[in-house]
């Protein structure tokens, strides 16, 4: 897993697609999560705001527990091995100890209950107890920040759906959480290595056998629905579903009859559906990213996003490109990346180069509990 894997550069472009896209569907939709803000005629905007008072351009939980992962990823870990699962469930607390204005309720629950400094074994067995006593862990909170484990298992499709349902499971135990984190990390990696979209339902396969006709019926579901059906959103098989239904909206409509790029008709359509608004644009955003590269995402964008821990656009760029190619990293891009060991195994595309499923699953934001409370919802 410690070689360096030889992509050519728009698959770089893509790979660092995926980051920002989560990130920007993220900062983008965090304005107008659950109906705090309606979208004007001309489409959400980075308007901050939100549940948590998010500032304009900022990223929410999403991106903030993507991070850790991708920094993770970024070492040229191998994201099963004990290490790098420890790695990530310490940099979780350590973005929790620091109160986050937004936490979906089934990860705060496991992070207050596994103690100050929680291993992976310790995060992932409190998450089956919690499970087991409440049967229900089927919250969109893992597939919102699973987009990196695709880049680190670029040239591995079968440890890559290890590798996502054991990070997954540091929070989630419902296996549905597990598959979907993995079905959707295996849409990233196809669509980073070959340009195109996958057909989900060919990836399906690598999931055990008493899921694939669940998934298959739930991908056909989403194929065929209007995306606007898809809320509440909160259920991780919804907000996939959800994710995956504007996806294919705008990729089977002909660019030149978009108003706006496909990655940017994309996220307007994931946040006018509405509910868990940043969520569904952040999971979007990352197959988007996958499929139209880092250079589609707007510069306007790229300009504002920051978020925990203190980083911005770049930063994830930079851990995108490490994480992919096991190389040097940005500074090293592109002369550098993959020419100097073995290649990885991209054959044959290598080249040289919230309850659950509701609202009501999340924390109303620290920041903003009391309001919050007050509310309705
Ligand atoms: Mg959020």
């Amino acid at each position: 897993m410690d070689q360096i894997v030889k992509l050519a550069t728009a698959q770089i472009d893509r790979a660092c697609g995926v980051l920002l896209g989560a990130a920007c569907g993220d900062a983008l939709g965090a304005g107008y999560e659950f109906g705090v803000a309606t979208p004007g005629p001309e489409g959400p905007r980075m308007i901050g705001g939100g549940l948590g008072d998010f500032a304009p351009g900022e990223w929410t939980d999403d991106t903030s527990m993507l991070f850790p992962i991708a920094e993770v990823a970024a070492t040229k870990a191998d994201l099963r091995t004990t290490d790098a699962l420890d790695a990530i469930a310490r940099r979780f607390r350590e973005w929790y100890d620091g109160g986050p204005a937004d936490v979906g309720i089934q990860t705060s629950s496991v992070l207050d209950r596994a103690g100050t400094k929680p291993t992976a074994e310790t995060m992932t067995r409190v998450a089956a107890e919690l499970h087991q006593r409440t049967g229900k862990s089927g919250g969109n909170g893992s597939l919102m920040r699973t987009a990196p484990v695709a880049l680190a298992h670029l040239g591995d499709p079968a440890g890559l759906v290890d590798a996502a349902m054991k990070v997954s499971a540091l929070t989630h135990y419902d296996p549905r959480a597990g598959e979907a984190c993995a079905l959707w990390c295996l849409g990233i990696r196809h669509a980073v290595v070959t340009g195109e979209l996958p057909d989900l339902r060919e990836l399906i396969g690598r999931l055990a056998d008493d899921a694939q006709e669940f998934w298959t019926d739930r991908i056909d579901e989403a194929e065929q629905r209007d995306p606007a059906t898809f809320t509440p959103n909160g259920y991780v098989v919804t907000a996939l579903q959800a994710a995956w239904a504007v996806v294919k909206t705008v990729a089977d409509v002909e660019v030149c009859e978009l108003d706006n790029h496909p990655v940017v008709a994309g996220l307007n359509a994931a946040i006018a559906i509405g509910n868990d608004t940043d969520t569904v644009a952040a999971i979007a955003g990352a197959m988007l990213g996958a499929r139209w590269g880092a250079s589609a995402i707007p510069a306007e964008w790229r300009r504002v996003v920051h978020g925990w821990p203190g980083k911005r656009a770049e930063d994830l760029v930079h851990l995108a490109h490490l994480a992919a190619t096991k190389g040097p990293g940005i500074y090293g891009w592109p002369s550098q990346s993959g020419s100097t060991t073995p290649s990885g195994t991209l054959a044959p595309w290598s080249s040289r180069t919230h309850t659950t499923r509701r609202s009501s699953s999340r924390t109303p934001p620290r920041s903003a509990r009391s309001k919050t409370l007050a509310s309705p919802r």
